[in-house]
């Protein structure tokens, strides 16, 4: 079927200013490595309510000029010689993992770009398509159902309810200033309450949201600065876990270091909340780099653990997650041990097109999954600059024969049709279903 007679999706621009339009005659472009694709209709979805519209300075934007269908460079708006323009990308919102980059070429002084993902995006039928796919249908992060004065009120009463506890003001700030949804989903009594707990980590993680050292993009979230006591945890737990129905608390959050260096305050923590109350879902976000401190948290009580991997390729593991003292063996050893011990473990895998669907890392992770007992594939987007990613893998896995993310999907979910795919920790309830 020739590329004339797919209904393409308008290529979006931006001006100096930041204003977005739309460009006659040319249709939006997606990029996984140097691989270039026009977005068409049936390839992209309407962009989900809740994400946001990136400008990236530095960049040209690569389209596909409809007429001599050909990929083009654009260093001008084609329609008012001399004004720049802008590519346009697309963050989108949580539970939708994107399938291609937007397309754009760097200007050689270009700057590195912040910690988001940058989605491709495009115009058409009225509304803006985006390239990806909806990996969970859970509303636990839909903005629309979390309005800020009831967030606001959720505050106010557990200041009088909780005084004295130093990580209930933590959070007020992840959830006002920093807008973490987990923090506001806690204050509304909504799904999953974050336990952020420690302030170092054995990683330094190219992406790492809460601490950039000797580099040229800021960390989105401050780290946390204390350590909370065990009773600290445990009240803001058991409040969440008593209010909530199928309640989820986790370790391991955006704003802290990795939780499992934190153990000696959450072990105890952990055997407070479960004393208290015998319901809700003990998780832990972690990089799963200690798997002897993983089985004391497991003896304990933790229910759950979603292990960060942005490759199931040691090499590939190793330029992202830059492991101090640890190695991917141990990591591999975490998930093993949890499978032992009958926990659900859950892989954050970050994914990104270009990497993550190339033939190398897709058999790769199919021998992962036949060899180890993870139970779900959370497909999050890696939010770092992609052109740099693929330059730092590129060093490290030469192959770039691309199968695209959706592919990639089909052939998991068809190798293993009772591995669940998602984007948030599940309750307990839904280990099985
Ligand atoms: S494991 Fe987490 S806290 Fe540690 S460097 Fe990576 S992203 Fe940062």
């Amino acid at each position: 079927m020739s590329r004339r007679s797919k209904r393409f999706v308008r290529a979006l621009v931006a001006n100096e200013q930041g204003k977005i339009f739309d460009l006659d005659g040319y249709a939006a472009a997606g990029m996984a490595c140097g691989e270039l694709i026009p977005l068409t209709d049936s390839d992209t979805i309407n962009m989900p309510a809740g994400g946001e519209h990136l400008f990236l300075p530095d960049r040209r934007p690569i389209v596909y000029n409809t007429s001599s269908e050909d990929f083009e460079v654009l260093t001008e708006n084609p329609y008012a010689p001399g004004k720049q323009i802008f590519p346009v990308a697309a963050f989108n919102a949580p539970g939708y993992t994107i399938s291609l980059v937007s397309a754009y070429a760097e200007e050689s002084d270009a700057v590195q770009l912040p910690l988001f993902s940058y989605g491709a995006v495009g115009w058409s039928r009225g509304g803006f398509r985006v390239a990806g796919l909806r990996v969970d249908p859970e509303r636990r992060q839909d903005l629309r159902l979390m309005p800020l004065d009831k967030i606001k009120k959720g505050v106010t009463k557990l200041r009088r309810q909780m005084p004295s506890n130093r990580l209930s003001r933590h959070l007020e700030t992840c959830a006002l200033t920093y807008g973490c949804p987990a923090a506001k989903n806690f204050f509304l009594g909504r799904y999953e309450a974050p336990l952020p707990t420690s302030r170092n980590c054995n990683a330094r993680c190219l992406g790492c949201l809460s601490l950039q050292e000797k580099s040229s993009i800021p960390s989105t979230q401050k780290r946390i600065d204390f350590t909370p006591s065990p009773d600290e945890i445990a009240q803001i737990a058991i409040h969440h876990i008593k209010r909530t129905r199928r309640a989820v608390v986790s370790f391991g959050q955006g704003c802290e270091g990795e939780p499992l260096l934190a153990a000696d305050v959450i072990e105890p923590a952990i055997r407070l909340i479960r004393k208290a109350v015998r319901s809700g879902t003990i998780n832990m976000n972690t990089n799963g780099s200690l798997p002897a401190v993983l089985e004391r948290l497991f003896e304990a009580g933790l229910d759950s653990i979603r292990v960060s991997m942005n490759s199931v390729r040691k090499s590939c593991y190793g330029a992202y997650f830059r492991p101090r003292g640890y190695g991917f063996s141990d990591v591999v050893d975490g998930i093993d041990l949890a499978g032992r011990k009958g926990k659900f473990v859950s892989i954050n895998y970050l994914n990104l097109p270009g990497f993550t669907d190339a033939k190398s890392e897709v058999a790769a992770l199919l021998c992962f999954l036949e060899d180890h007992p993870v139970r779900m594939i959370q497909w999050r987007n890696l939010n770092y600059d992609p052109v740099r990613y693929w330059q730092v893998m590129g060093s490290r896995s030469k192959d770039h024969e691309l199968i695209g993310i959706p592919r990639l999907l089909d052939r998991v979910r068809q190798a293993f049709p009772r591995l669940k795919f998602g984007y948030f920790n599940p309750p307990r309830e839904k280990f099985t279903v």
